[in-house]
């Protein structure tokens, strides 16, 4: 459960709570990551309109390119699952070096084109994140992508 930090900026109560909820569960799931060359633990959850949390960690590969980031991770896990573009109201990423305290961590821009990709007009995805100030934020991902890659 997130207990520390700043407050969220939020809309309203319950939707706080799940976004704490998820929040804490992306600290949870980066104690899973494999990252044996970074020594970058990032953990994420993803929260569905049913309220059910898929979450994902950093896997890396001795190639480098072949790493996948925790948020994809988190993406892939719900659809493989049958969920669908529109299914998700939020994404919580966090990360910190091994035994190192919780440090910025906002999905890269892969990542960000993979999430627009599942948002919808009726479910914007909303990313939750510590800014580079320390700052729980939340954002949808159209502004954190706000030209991203469309046909
Ligand atoms: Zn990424």
């Amino acid at each position: 459960m997130y207990t520390e930090g700043n407050p969220f900026i939020l809309r309203n109560r319950m939707r706080c709570c799940e976004y704490c909820r998820s929040y804490g569960r992306a600290r949870a799931a980066s104690a899973h990551a494999y990252c044996p060359y970074s020594h970058f633990m990032v953990g994420a959850a993803l929260l569905t309109t049913r309220e059910q949390v898929f979450t994902g960690c950093n896997v890396e590969n001795i190639s480098y390119s072949l790493t996948i980031c925790a948020e994809r991770v988190a993406l892939y896990t719900a659809v493989s699952a049958g969920k669908k573009k529109g299914d998700f109201l939020a994404l919580a990423v966090a990360g910190r070096m091994k035994d190192g305290p919780w440090q910025p961590c906002a999905p890269c821009g892969a990542c960000r084109q993979v999430l627009a990709e599942f948002s919808s007009s009726h479910h914007p995805l909303v990313v939750v994140y510590v800014d580079g100030n320390g700052t729980v934020r939340e954002q949808t991902i159209s502004d954190l992508l706000p030209q991203g890659f469309s046909v």
